[in-house]
């Protein structure tokens, strides 16, 4: 039943729409301007919106299985909204989320028989093999592959004409980040020391470390 969602719009609409808080009508008057733009897996426990808290306006989304980001090409979902967050609002930190217990890199760990879904999800094959190569044990590759996807999407995200452009320009950031949805904490990857590394609770958070 829908009503459980109601039952939120309710919440949102006390919250948002007070006569101390008018954030929406407010947002709505003045336009919107969010700062990030965020690719996250469409696992609903995984949600950015839910996790971050984040009130009306915070970011733009995109959702694919896996948070996976195919190699660029024109004529996408993504392609579209990534030149409207870059070129057309003021969007400076771009953010690809991957998970831990994906849904999607299990499918594709174990080579799902459903076109539907493989047709997508294959692409990522490569991140796969890499933690084939280097891990042992069905837990550890999963894990690894979920890191790796996420970087591979870093990879690719830096090729759409609209982020290679800002990148050149210094005006966006890219981070890859996994939410590991056992402990609820937030790793991002370290190019230093090549390893997701835990930053939710971080009071040191260093902003400038991805570019
Ligand atoms: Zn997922």
């Amino acid at each position: 039943m829908v009503g459980e969602l109601l039952k939120g719009l309710a919440s949102f609409r006390r919250y948002q729409y007070s006569a101390d808080n008018p954030a929406m009508p407010k947002l709505v008057a003045e336009g919107q301007s969010p700062r990030f733009f965020i690719i996250s897996c469409i696992d609903s426990r995984s949600n950015p919106g839910t996790i971050f808290r984040a009130p009306p306006g915070t970011f733009f989304e995109h959702k694919a299985m896996g948070a996976i980001v195919r190699p660029y090409s024109k004529e996408t979902a993504l392609s579209a909204a990534l030149q409207f967050a870059l070129h057309y609002n003021k969007v400076d930190t771009i953010i690809i989320m991957g998970h831990t217990q994906c849904g999607a890199i299990q499918a594709l760990a174990d080579n799902i028989d459903d076109e539907a879904i493989s047709s997508f999800i294959s692409v990522a094959s490569g991140a796969l093999q890499t933690a084939k190569n280097c891990c042992e044990g069905h837990d550890e590759i999963l894990a690894r592959t979920e890191q790796e996807v996420v970087l591979q999407s870093v990879k690719n995200i830096r090729d759409y004409p609209s982020v290679k452009s800002a990148l050149v320009e210094g005006r966006v950031k890219i981070k890859p980040w996994l939410f590991d949805m056992q402990g609820g904490d937030l790793l991002e990857y370290n190019p230093k020391s090549e390893q997701f590394e835990i930053i939710s609770g971080s009071s040191e958070y260093d902003d400038c470390r991805q570019d």
